[in-house]
């Protein structure tokens, strides 16, 4: 709510707004956000297999209940998604997460914070055992930004889609572009193909739809959750249209 975050990285207010409710808001951490784990049904029922929860024992969502699950860099070990969203605006906004351990202190981007689930989907993230999360630090704004959230029910629902956009235009052409998608895959999901395709290029629909084509090329729906990527391409292209309209 603060009047410096609102105005300069309007993203990471409105994805704050957009989770849980405000009396889980107002008791939450920085941290524990980037920590909180998976909302896997398999994940949270402990009378099912799970390899997050006991690494070997299998993973019964990949061809169970997986509406709410991954469609972009999930494995045959895990398919889960990271439930944030805030950590999705700080992905968008090149944001670095500051740790502190046994070892002494270090420093890393966000969107290197978060793991993808490969074949140690027990293992959210590169904290090392005695780390602590003690800052994030958020470079200037780069442009104007907006966070856009599709879920089932208008408040307190986690994302089956999100998006995070950073956008600056000039002479009607795309001078910087991020995006991150929530909602998708085990980590917040940095956009590099899309952005790829945005950098330079005409500031119009046209040109965000190609580039959200681009990234959403790669993703691989599993059978219940297809939905998903028409659903991320929308929120994409819109967030993008009504930045540049306001640029
Ligand atoms: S998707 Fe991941 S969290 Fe869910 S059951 Fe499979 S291994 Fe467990």
């Amino acid at each position: 709510a603060h009047p410096l975050v609102r105005t300069r990285y309007p993203v990471l207010s409105q994805a704050l707004l957009s989770g849980a409710s405000p009396q889980l808001r107002n008791v939450a951490t920085t941290g524990g956000n980037l920590l909180q784990r998976t909302r896997c049904p398999y994940f949270q029922d402990v009378s099912h297999p799970c390899n997050k929860r006991e690494p070997g024992t299998g993973c019964p969502a990949r061809d169970g209940v997986h509406r709410d699950l991954a469609v972009l860099g999930h494995s045959a070990h895990c398919v889960a998604t990271h439930p944030s969203d805030m950590a999705v605006a700080l992905a968008a906004l090149d944001a670095r997460v500051r740790l502190l351990g046994p070892d002494g202190a270090r420093e890393l981007p966000l969107t290197d914070f978060h793991r993808l689930p490969g074949d140690r989907p027990e293992q959210d993230t590169v904290l090392r055992p005695g780390e602590l999360v003690t800052e994030v630090v958020l470079p200037p704004p780069a442009g104007t930004s907006a966070y856009r959230k599709a879920r089932d029910r208008a408040s307190y629902a986690f994302a089956l889609a999100s998006v995070a956009a950073v956008l600056a235009v000039a002479d009607g052409r795309v001078r910087h572009a991020a995006l991150a998608f929530g909602g998708l895959a085990h980590r917040p999901w940095r956009a590099r193909a899309a952005e790829e395709v945005l950098r330079g290029a005409p500031a119009d629909e046209e040109t965000f739809a190609r580039a959200v084509d681009a990234e959403l090329a790669a993703a691989r729906p599993l059978r219940d959750n297809g939905f998903k990527v028409p659903l991320a391409r929308g929120l994409a292209v819109r967030v993008l249209t009504d930045l540049a309209a306001a640029s």
